[in-house]
C-alpha cells in the first residue's frame, strides 16, 4: 500500500509518465498528484472534476493536458500503473469512451505497444 506521495514517488510516476507518453505520441501532461493540487490548480483547469476528483483513481482533464493521479488513494504498484497508462490513453484516444475497445488499448499500452500520433481528422470533405 502506498502511503506517503515521496520526492522519489513523485519522480517515479513522472519517469513512467515520460515512457508511457513518448510511446502513445503525446505530449507529457502536467501532472497532479492529490487532491490539494487539484484544488489549487486553476478553477478553469479542473472544471467538471474538481471537488468530487478524490473519488477516482485518476482524472484526466484533456482541453487543458492534464492528469491526476490520486495517489493516496491508489492501492498498488500495479494500480499505479495501469492509472497512469488509464490516463493516457484518454489523452492519446481523446474520442474513445470506456468500453471494450478503450480496455484494449489499456492493455496493448502496458505491454509496451507504441502508438502513432493523434491526428484530427479534417472536417473538409473533398469531393
Ligand atoms: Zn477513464
Amino acid at each position: 500500500m502506498i502511503v506517503k506521495l515521496d520526492p522519489e514517488l513523485r519522480l517515479q510516476i513522472l519517469e513512467k509518465t515520460g515512457i508511457y507518453s513518448n510511446r502513445f505520441s503525446i505530449s507529457e501532461p502536467v501532472l497532479l498528484l492529490s487532491t490539494k493540487e487539484v484544488l489549487d490548480a486553476p478553477k478553469e483547469m479542473t472544471e467538471g472534476r474538481r471537488t468530487s476528483a478524490y473519488k477516482y483513481y485518476g482524472v484526466s482533464y484533456l482541453q487543458h493536458n492534464l492528469v491526476f493521479i490520486n495517489v493516496r488513494k491508489i492501492p498498488d504498484d500495479k494500480t499505479l500503473e495501469n492509472t497512469i497508462v488509464h490516463e493516457l490513453i484518454h489523452m492519446r484516444f481523446p474520442y474513445l469512451a470506456h468500453g471494450k475497445r478503450f480496455n484494449k488499448l489499456v492493455r496493448q499500452g502496458l505491454r509496451g505497444k507504441s502508438f502513432s500520433p493523434y491526428r484530427k481528422r479534417s472536417k473538409t470533405l473533398v469531393i
